[in-house]
């Protein structure tokens, strides 16, 4: 069996990486589409052999609940539209897969887990890092200790920025902040799963030396992490800087990926050589372990829990950015895994 996947929001994403991804998937297929612009509607259909029962507006979308062939929503929206979809997806009686950021502060995100449990329907994030084999190969060395003790990770997640100025990721009430609501989210996942730890503290800094482009969203942020184990960790994040990395330093040696967090294709070495795995879809690899969660009760993993975690850190770097940079302490409960 495969589970009918609808896409909410044909973006670039949805286009260029979601939609051709699902044209491999063995697990799960593009059933369906949710769109705001009628025009995307025919293209899309013609494109992917959608009929068109299965094709929705924002203002129709609830009736999918009535639609069999629509397992899973796939919310690819601007972050302030994350909540509201995911939760009428759950309140439908879909699946829901969430873009990052979850949302735009811990509130919504608590939001969609409360309804996605009270549908009893599955939460998972788009985190795609999590289903391709680097990074589970970064997982692995800070599990099996193959390197020993991780003392220090530098972990950077940037691009620079000199598009429309007026874009939603630039636009703070559809982004709800800048780079670190952007790529922010996966320099604080490298820290993390580099570590195995949720950090117990952290203390950020805020740059900005393009004002007049950057009117209303951070342009780049550094951060610190102390883990409980002692290691700890630089990340960087940034709309102005080209930079996409993670470095660990270890008791035996190190490990880097770099670039860490882009798509295919990944590149990564250790001070025991250089890594090499198959450049797969990260995409099709994510969305098939999500539906095979599904089906067959196969590990989740990026759970909602993770991407409220990660919320919960964004709201505590920019709140030690507004105290002028004062470390806040974090004590996550161990639901919050750091898979
Ligand atoms: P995009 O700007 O290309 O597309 C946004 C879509 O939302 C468009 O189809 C647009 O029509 C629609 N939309 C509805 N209301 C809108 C509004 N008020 N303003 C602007 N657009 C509106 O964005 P994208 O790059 O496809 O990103 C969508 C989501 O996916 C974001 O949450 C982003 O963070 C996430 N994303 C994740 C990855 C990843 O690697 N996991 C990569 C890219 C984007």
């Amino acid at each position: 069996k495969k589970l009918g996947i609808a896409l909410v929001g044909l973006g670039s994403y949805s286009t260029y990486q979601l939609a051709p991804a699902l044209q491999d998937t063995r697990h799960c297929y593009l059933a369906g589409i949710v769109t705001g612009t009628a025009a995307k509607e025919k293209i899309w259909a013609n494109r992917y052999n959608i009929p068109q029962e299965n094709i929705y507006n924002y203002e129709n979308f609830d009736t999918i609940a009535d639609n069999d062939a629509i397992d899973v929503v796939y919310v690819v929206l601007p972050n302030s539209m994350h909540a509201e979809f995911s939760v009428r997806a759950a309140e439908a009686g879909k699946h829901v897969i969430c873009e990052k950021p979850m949302a735009m502060n811990v509130a919504e995100c608590d939001a969609i887990i409360d309804a996605c449990n009270k549908a009893g329907v599955k939460l998972g994030m788009g985190y795609r890092l999590h289903s391709e084999p680097y990074t589970q190969e970064v997982k692995r060395f800070v599990r099996e200790k193959t390197f020993g003790d991780v003392l220090y990770v530098s972990a950077d997640a940037a691009y620079r920025s000199t598009g429309n100025p007026n874009q939603w990721r630039l636009n703070r009430k559809l982004s709800g902040g800048g780079a670190l609501m952007n790529m922010g989210v996966y320099a604080i996942q490298s820290a993390i799963y580099s570590t195995g730890e949720n950090p117990v503290s952290v203390t950020a800094q805020e740059f900005s030396t393009r004002p007049a482009y950057f009117k209303d969203t951070d342009e780049t942020i550094t951060a610190q992490f102390e883990f409980a184990s002692g290691a700890v960790a630089n990340m960087m994040t940034s709309h102005n800087v080209r930079a996409n990395r993670l470095y660990a330093s270890c008791v035996n040696g190190w490990f880097e990926l770099d670039p860490a967090s882009t798509y295919i294709p990944l590149a990564g070495r250790t001070s025991r050589g250089e890594l090499d795995f198959p450049q797969e879809s990260q995409q099709k690899l994510q969305m098939d372990d999500f539906a095979s969660h599904v089906l067959y009760g196969t590990p989740k993993l990026a759970p909602g829990e993770m991407g409220k975690r990660d919320m919960i850190i964004v709201e505590a770097i920019y709140k030690s950015i507004a105290e002028g940079g004062k470390k806040q302490q974090m004590n996550f409960e161990p639901k919050y895994g750091f898979g």
